[in-house]
């Protein structure tokens, strides 16, 4: 039976890595599995743990491990990813969830784990140049704004920064997210499963050289 791959793909906020997650999880039919959303969908569903990761999220911190591993497990246990192939996104995002990650997988261990290349001073310009509609959330960037002096195109309301897009704010959150994974890169690395690919261009080309990659590096695609 041919298999999906399971991959990790790491990256910046502002690097793309949802938008690439998602359309490598169209093109071999991989389950997408964004902790940000399993967070957020547990929560609304009202389970236990996603009650209590919604408190920690809503204070600000982030999620412990123990938890998070709960929540994913749920996810595993669905529709069969571990057989199908995955790609996570958000996860791991420490080095010890990677070692607890690696354990957990015995069986269907990672084949590769993607580095999504984008350096620093183009997501502070992405994320920092970022306003948004506070009625619809319809996004603008500051070299593209809305036509009439930031009133929403879409539905008329006003287009401001938000407080966690200030050129500070986002710099504090890159630091703590470079501090969080040098580590989790070095350990893939060691591990021989660490993959750069450069996120700099067209999300088209981005792309491209991700396949490239997985095609690459992820053969043969069979159980
Ligand atoms: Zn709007």
């Amino acid at each position: 039976m041919i298999r999906g791959p399971r991959l990790v793909l790491l990256g910046k906020q502002g690097a793309g890595k949802g938008t690439q997650a998602a359309r490598l999880s169209e093109r071999y039919g991989i389950a997408h599995v964004a902790t940000g959303d399993l967070f957020r969908a547990a929560a609304a569903a009202g389970t236990p743990a996603g009650i209590e990761a919604e408190r920690y999220m809503n204070r600000g911190d982030l999620v412990p491990d123990n938890l998070v591993f709960q929540i994913v497990a749920e996810r595993f246990a669905e529709g069969g990813p571990l057989e199908h192939g995955f790609v996570l996104d958000g996860f791991p995002r420490t080095r010890r969830q990677a070692e607890k990650l690696e354990a957990a997988l015995e069986t269907h261990p990672l084949d590769l784990v993607i580095n999504l290349d984008v350096p620093t001073e183009i997501v502070l310009d992405r994320l920092a140049g970022r306003r948004v509609c506070e009625s619809c959330g319809t996004t603008y960037h500051v070299s593209a704004p809305p036509k009439n002096d930031w009133i929403c195109d879409v539905c008329g309301g006003r287009v401001v920064q938000r407080e966690d897009d200030t050129e500070e704010a986002v710099l504090r959150r890159l630091e703590l997210y470079d501090e969080e994974t040098v580590p989790i890169i070095d350990f893939y690395r060691k591990l021989g499963k660490l993959v750069v690919v450069d996120g700099v261009g067209e999300s088209d080309d981005v792309f491209a050289r991700l396949v490239a990659q997985v095609e690459q590096r992820v053969q043969p695609l069979q159980t």
